[in-house]
């Protein structure tokens, strides 16, 4: 599993507030590398960027800046953000993407076999019985009755909707796909469903996961790897396990303290996380976290840490990531 499949080099995107011509870092300066077969999550509170940054790795939006390289058969290394016309159409097809919103992403005037076969036709490399064949087996395979092809999305619960979007994600048998939000808009007794539906598929095709959530509890089920994020940059990227046993930003430590637990007779010190998140376009100075940290210095207020690898697979953007105590969720 250590065969590195996507490589991020210092992504940014920027966006111009119109009101006030303030620039805007949705995305600053992001790098990490995905691994083939693996699940790295991307979490953290709304506005953090983390759904600017899936959109922009599968070129949703365009970016400010950075790189984006796929390696594709043969080890060959490809900038997927600057590939051009037939180059673009050839890698494609590797890399896609699950979307939030079951209800709007599927268009309602699309028959399921529609929906699910536009990838295959847009690569026109596959006969007309090659398609119907491989729509058939991946809505078996993403547990759809073959008979509810003919049918239009309006007529399926959401969790049948995010069915039907995981089949046309997986139809093009992709390397990548970029699940944002993917299970928030179901019922938890439906999101453990598409959870497993997603491990079995990923075990069979090996594709690897960018899975995008603002839950903690989801993610742990699903990642190999977390990385949090908090206003446009990533500041601990972790071992799930390591992550949620012993986090080692303050921010991430808030986050896991609001995450239920499975023995509600344990006792934990609750770090409310204080205050809203700061507007992107007026970040705070020094450490952008300071205004909400109760772990905060001097230092902080004026002087901004980077990203540092601490440990072998371990990266944490505080000064006093070796000095703290936090507590995580097994405690
Ligand atoms: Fe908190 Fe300071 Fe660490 Fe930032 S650098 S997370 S303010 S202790």
């Amino acid at each position: 599993m250590s065969e590195t499949i996507l490589e991020i080099e210092h992504l940014s995107k920027e966006f111009k507030e119109k009101k006030s011509s303030q620039v805007v870092k949705a995305v600053s300066d992001i790098s990490f590398s995905l691994r083939k077969g693996e699940t790295l999550s991307l979490v953290g509170e709304s506005g953090c960027g983390k759904t600017t940054l899936g959109r922009c790795i599968v070129r949703g939006i365009e970016s400010t800046a950075g790189h984006v390289y796929f390696y594709g058969s043969g080890a060959r290394k490809v900038d997927f953000l600057t590939l051009k016309s037939r180059a673009y159409k050839e890698v494609r097809p590797d890399i896609q993407m699950i979307f939030q919103d079951p209800y709007s992403s599927l268009n309602p005037r699309m028959t399921v076999f529609d929906i699910i076969s536009e990838p295959l036709r847009a690569m026109k490399r596959f006969s007309k019985q090659d398609i119907e064949d491989r729509v058939k087996n991946i809505a078996r395979k993403t547990g759809l009755n073959v008979s509810y092809l003919k049918r239009y999305p309006h007529s399926f619960s959401g969790g049948q909707r995010q069915r039907i979007g995981i089949a046309r994600a997986l139809v093009t048998e992709p390397k990548i796909i970029v699940c944002d939000e993917a299970v928030s808009a179901l019922d938890v007794s439906i999101q453990a469903q598409i959870i497993n539906l997603l491990k079995d598929l990923q075990e069979e095709f090996n594709v690897t996961y960018l899975f995008i959530s603002h839950d903690l509890s989801v993610v742990e089920h699903i990642s190999d790897r977390v990385a949090v994020m908090y206003l446009g940059e990533i500041i601990e990227l972790a071992n799930t396990n390591d992550l949620y046993e012993r986090p080692m930003h303050p921010y991430t430590e808030a986050l896991l303290s609001a995450v239920p637990k499975a023995n509600p007779d344990l006792k934990t010190n609750r770090k409310v996380l204080t205050g809203e998140v700061p507007n992107p376009a007026n970040r705070p100075s020094g450490c952008h976290f300071h205004p909400r940290c109760a772990y905060r210095t001097e230092k902080c207020e004026h002087v901004a840490p980077t990203l540092t690898e601490i440990e072998d697979g371990r990266s944490v953007s505080c000064h006093y990531a070796n000095e703290l105590k936090l507590q995580g969720v097994f405690q």
